[in-house]
């Protein structure tokens, strides 16, 4: 424990996901320690991120303008769109290069003892993309954990009364764990084998 400020700091990183108090402890010190860390630009850049960071209208990903990189980039295939639990997700997808279709964020996965039901998540506007016909094929890449394949299989029900192939992410991936912290290869892999749902 450490007097006013220095614990308000550590405390205050002990609050952020994955920082436990040990690391909390370092990234603080790190800072008081190093007289050349940039502290304004540290500072400016979370008041920047808070304030121009959205979610794209069209997917739901992050972005800083209406639509995301991705729904932008004309090269990408709009027949194909890969459903995915968190923003999060699309990056790691992105760093396989094996996908060239479109994403859409579902916000979370459903969970009965969280309290998340499927009108919480973006499924409506899941359901609003589907409807003119573009979209050819759906790939539910929801995490391999209870909640994951409990959205998934709600989704692909969902979606059987549309005329679209409906694929889930192939096994590999290690179960019950989260999407984003799969290596590429196997998450590239899951993606070529992907089967129907
Ligand atoms: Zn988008």
């Amino acid at each position: 424990m450490y007097d006013g400020i220095v614990q308000d700091l550590i405390d205050e990183f002990g609050r952020l996901p994955g920082i436990g108090p040990k690391s909390a402890q370092r990234i603080a010190f790190h800072i008081l320690q190093t007289p050349n860390f940039d502290v304004s630009h540290l500072s400016q850049l979370l008041g920047e991120v808070r304030e121009k960071v959205r979610f794209c209208e069209v997917c739901g990903n992050v972005t800083e303008q209406d639509r995301c990189s991705i729904c932008r980039d004309t090269r990408r295939h709009a027949t194909l769109i890969c459903v995915v639990e968190d923003a999060k997700d699309v990056a790691a997808i992105e760093r396989t290069r094996e996908f060239k279709g479109l994403y859409h964020v579902l916000g979370g996965a459903i969970s009965p003892i969280a309290g998340v039901g499927p009108d919480d998540l973006r499924i409506a506007q899941l359901m609003q993309r589907l409807a003119d016909g573009t979209v050819q094929e759906v790939i539910l890449a929801t995490n391999p954990n209870l909640e994951g394949e409990a959205t998934a299989t709600y989704l692909s029900r969902l979606l059987t009364t549309l005329e679209i192939r409906v694929t889930r992410l192939a096994s590999g991936l290690p179960v019950g764990g989260d999407l984003e912290y799969a290596d590429e290869v196997t998450l590239g892999r899951a993606f070529e084998g992907r089967r129907i749902v």
